[in-house]
């Protein structure tokens, strides 16, 4: 397995598995998680509760899988065939959606359109709804290069976000990941990135982004994009493993599930997959409302993303030296 491979993989199953990880603790206060697992590595973090089975991925993984999906089928961006898969699966009755996506999923108007209305009339839609699916979308623009991949991660986000605000957070995300999957450093990325953000929406993100942000100083619930971009980057910049940022992002109480699972996406991308504890991959799946009972499993979500990355990127060739 390439180093490439394994950092898509640990993006990919790192947000999955933090989302999974995070459901049941979502709304609690602040430090839930190390109150009752006091000791990392312990074993039975993958708890469920609140209405999820153990290991359950929730509506974030299920609309990133959703959008991998397409991606793969349709051999790269095709907006409204991913609208179309959302709104299927909105329409299925998925166990958790956002309030903002799914008032623009099921308001009937048509995919380029929706989000934007949506925002006309309600003027909040910076909600961090867009930020949770972004794994998938990083991995496959990654190839491409910054400009591709932030470009894709806007438009992707404006299917159910029409605040620009939730289209740049989304779209520093991306960027963050894509340079963690080169094995460079996404910390020191962050000038570079922010200088890549509308200047409109850039101060905002360089304040949650600076190094002396703490999720404390928030001036929003972290359901909103800018506290939870700045408190997954914060998770994983005090941090030094995958598991550590993951109990961190947890600890923070509120969101729980789309904080851990965009502080595991970006985790993940940073340490791989061999980082990522095996107890926590294991109970993972993700069902997906809509489409024939399907329940996704780690070893779906590995092959998923090896299609993500492309034919140059085999996974598992037989051939492949182990190293
Ligand atoms: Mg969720």
């Amino acid at each position: 397995m390439t180093r490439l491979t394994e950092r898509a993989l640990g993006a990919v199953l790192g947000s999955a598995v933090g989302d999974a990880l995070g459901a049941p603790f979502e709304f609690g206060p602040e430090g839930a998680f190390s109150a009752r697992f006091p000791c990392p590595g312990y074993g039975a973090e993958m708890c469920g509760g609140g209405g999820w089975d153990p290991g359950e991925a929730t509506d974030d993984t299920q609309m990133a899988i959703l959008t991998a999906e397409s991606l793969v089928e349709c051999g790269g961006l095709n907006l409204p065939d991913v609208f179309h898969r959302f709104q299927r699966w909105a329409a299925a009755g998925p166990k958790d959606i956002g309030l903002q996506t799914e008032a623009v999923l099921t308001s009937g108007d048509p995919w380029d359109t929706a989000a934007a209305l949506h925002f006309r009339f309600n003027q909040r839609a910076a909600g961090n709804g867009a930020l949770m699916r972004a794994a998938p979308s990083a991995v496959h623009f990654a190839r491409h290069g910054r400009e591709t991949t932030m470009t894709a991660a806007r438009r992707l986000s404006a299917l159910t976000h029409g605040d620009p605000a939730a289209w740049e957070g989304t779209a520093a995300l991306h960027e963050l990941i894509r340079v963690a999957l080169t094995g460079a450093d996404p910390l020191t990325a962050v000038p570079d990135t922010l200088s890549a953000l509308d200047p409109t929406h850039r101060q905002r993100y360089a304040v949650v982004l600076s190094p002396g942000w703490h999720p404390d100083q928030a001036t929003e619930f972290n359901g909103a994009v800018w506290p939870c971009l700045g408190s997954a980057v914060w998770a994983l910049r005090t941090t030094g493993s995958y598991e550590e940022a993951v109990r961190a992002a947890i600890d923070l109480g509120g969101d729980t599930d789309t904080v851990a699972a965009v502080t595991g996406a970006l985790a993940g991308a940073v340490y791989g997959l061999g980082a990522i504890p095996a107890r926590w991959t294991e109970p993972l799946h993700v069902p997906l409302p809509g489409f024939a009972g399907r329940v996704l499993r780690a070893r779906d979500l590995a092959r998923l993303t090896e299609r993500l990355l492309g034919p140059d990127e085999p996974a598992t060739a037989p051939s492949a030296p182990r190293p």
